[in-house]
């Protein structure tokens, strides 16, 4: 049984490394940024000042007020937020960008996809005649 799962999964392998990607150019480029892909966010970091509520505290008076990093992303319609402690601002800022090229690479790829379509369907035509 194990024998034959074996081959299964070899012919598996072996079938999607020959069997060509159903795109163009443009897509396989995008594909090829995709797979390198590091840990990611769809939120948006922003630095505000705040008072924290402490009455004894520097910033009830004069201030200057404390810099808070505060996360942000939508969740079923409502804004959701979270605080990012500063040690981790500067990763979790590389984590926003990293989800904002994902999001132009998904987008990327589904053009691509939309004009691999496309060029098959004029492919067709044109053998017609
Ligand atoms: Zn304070």
């Amino acid at each position: 049984m194990h024998f034959f799962v074996d081959i299964i999964w070899k012919v598996y392998i072996l079938v999607s490394m020959t069997r060509p990607l159903m795109t163009n150019e443009r897509g396989k480029t995008a594909l090829k940024s995709l797979r390198k892909i590091k840990p990611f966010i769809q939120a948006s970091l922003n630095v505000t000042k705040k008072r924290c509520g402490n009455p004894r505290c520097r910033c009830a008076q004069e201030g200057p007020l404390h810099e808070v990093a505060l996360l942000t992303w939508k969740e079923e319609n409502r804004t959701r937020t979270l605080y990012v402690p500063v040690k981790l601002r500067q990763e979790v800022e590389r984590w926003v960008q990293e989800g904002k090229l994902l999001k132009r690479l998904v987008a990327e790829v589904s053009q691509a996809q939309r004009e691999f379509l496309t060029s098959k369907k004029k492919l067709r035509k044109s053998n017609k005649g």
